[in-house]
């Protein structure tokens, strides 16, 4: 998984559901999506954990399965 920021190009790293760029001193929304399918999955959260659910019959993914993407 590689997150680059659309601006400056610089390889960010996800965290918690965003990436921050340093070079533009800014975060970046991520969406989650599922590893099969590519499409955006639902987040549930629940006593603090997040789970990410595919809604096109891929289930719950794991969260180091899930791709991140910026929007
Ligand atoms: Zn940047
Ligand atoms: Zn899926």
């Amino acid at each position: 998984m590689s997150i680059t920021c659309p601006d400056c190009q610089a390889p960010l790293v996800a965290q918690n559901g965003l990436a921050h760029c340093e070079t533009c001193n800014k975060d970046l929304p991520l969406e989650p999506r599922c590893p099969e399918c590519h499409k955006p999955l639902q987040v549930l959260k629940a006593c603090g954990a997040v789970d990410y659910f595919c809604q096109n019959g891929h289930g719950l993914i794991s969260k180091k399965r899930v791709e991140f993407v910026p929007v």
